[in-house]
């Protein structure tokens, strides 16, 4: 895979700070059941980085300190993780919102027959990949047989109540381009989504988010053997709107990796670039059982690179998808 980090920095991304951090996202590791064409994880059934009981342990401290109204846990697959399921339970009792990157086809997985009801049971919001709402653009960036499994989780995930609108049981799905170019409209196409998935399908969703791809890890080194690298960068930047800056996610989340160091967001994980301040340790780097005051963080610079006009470019993108209207 071709590195896409050192052609990263030096930047002229505009500065960002912190505020007081309300969204812990946790990376439980980089295991996962399927290995997608633009995962910007690197994530696939033969890796083996996986959080354990203590660290998890120390994520939950952070959690009682207080403040964190909502917690992203992402992977890889992270349900493949046996601390996934005691990590929803004990921020479920600390009355914390929980949401749950899922793949979709891990609900079809042996072993993990009860998963859906485990979700559901708990309330647990689900944010799931499908880039399209056509099997054989699915099929080519998540892999074959990708759609027809994520469509019987879907049905599966509405038979529990989830987007009925009435229960409380979110479920969002998530759409990134196939190719290099800036996701279309998120309210547009969400409308085409809605419509399509419930004529052709019987499945229903609450919102679509529009994820814009980010030129690091896998996609990176893609855009690098393509030769398309400079041309995307290019237009991330030619499409960059400075309101975007006021309420991309580094602003008010962290991300914690699967050993328990803090990051100012997932994508900066996967770069390798720890958040500024961890001079306490010998590797310099800061990590959640350091955090015994997590307003501590606030005001702390972000670290910046060319990657983070993907945040930035149109309509804006982040975790929750589109920051803009549009
Ligand atoms: S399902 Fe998600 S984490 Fe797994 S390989 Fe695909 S994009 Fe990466
Ligand atoms: S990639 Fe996005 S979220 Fe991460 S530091 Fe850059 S602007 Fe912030």
């Amino acid at each position: 895979m071709l590195d896409s980090k050192p052609l990263l920095f030096p930047s002229d991304f505009p500065a960002l700070t912190r505020r007081r951090p309300t969204t812990l996202q946790v990376n439980l590791g980089y295991r996962c059941n399927q290995s997608c064409v633009h995962c910007h994880v690197d994530a696939g059934p033969k890796r083996r980085e996986e959080m354990d009981r203590s660290t998890m342990a120390q994520v939950v401290e952070y959690l009682r300190l207080g403040g964190t109204h909502t917690l992203d846990i992402t992977g890889g697959a992270p349900e493949l993780n046996a601390v996934f399921r005691p990590l929803v339970d004990q921020a479920r009792a600390l009355d914390i919102h929980v949401m749950d990157r899922c793949n979709l086809t891990i609900l079809e997985q042996p072993g993990l027959a009860d998963l859906a009801e485990f979700l559901a049971a708990r309330q647990v919001e689900i944010i799931a990949s499908l880039p399209c709402y056509l099997s054989e653009n699915v099929d080519a960036q998540r892999g074959n047989g990708v759609f027809e499994a994520s469509i019987r989780g879907l049905r599966r995930l509405n038979e529990l109540g989830y987007a009925d609108g009435t229960s409380g049981l979110l479920l969002n799905l998530v759409y990134n381009p196939i190719d290099a170019t800036l996701p279309p409209s998120q309210a547009v196409l969400e409308a085409d989504y809605k419509r399509e998935l419930q004529a052709r399908y019987g499945v229903r969703f609450d919102r679509l988010l529009t994820l814009t791809n980010m030129p690091i890890r896998r996609f990176g080194s893609w855009l690098q053997s393509n030769g398309q690298f400079a041309d995307y960068l290019a237009l991330l930047k030619a499409a960059h709107q400075d309101d975007n800056l006021d309420v991309v996610m580094c602003r008010d989340l962290i991300s914690i990796d699967w050993r328990g160091y803090v990051y100012d967001c997932d994508f900066n994980q996967m770069l390798d670039l720890p958040t500024e301040g961890g001079a306490q340790r010998a590797d310099r780097r800061l990590h959640i059982a350091d955090l015994t005051d997590p307003n501590s963080l606030e005001g702390g610079a972000i670290r910046v690179g060319e990657h983070c006009w993907g945040c930035t470019a149109g309509q804006g993108s982040s975790c929750g998808g589109a920051l803009a209207s549009g």
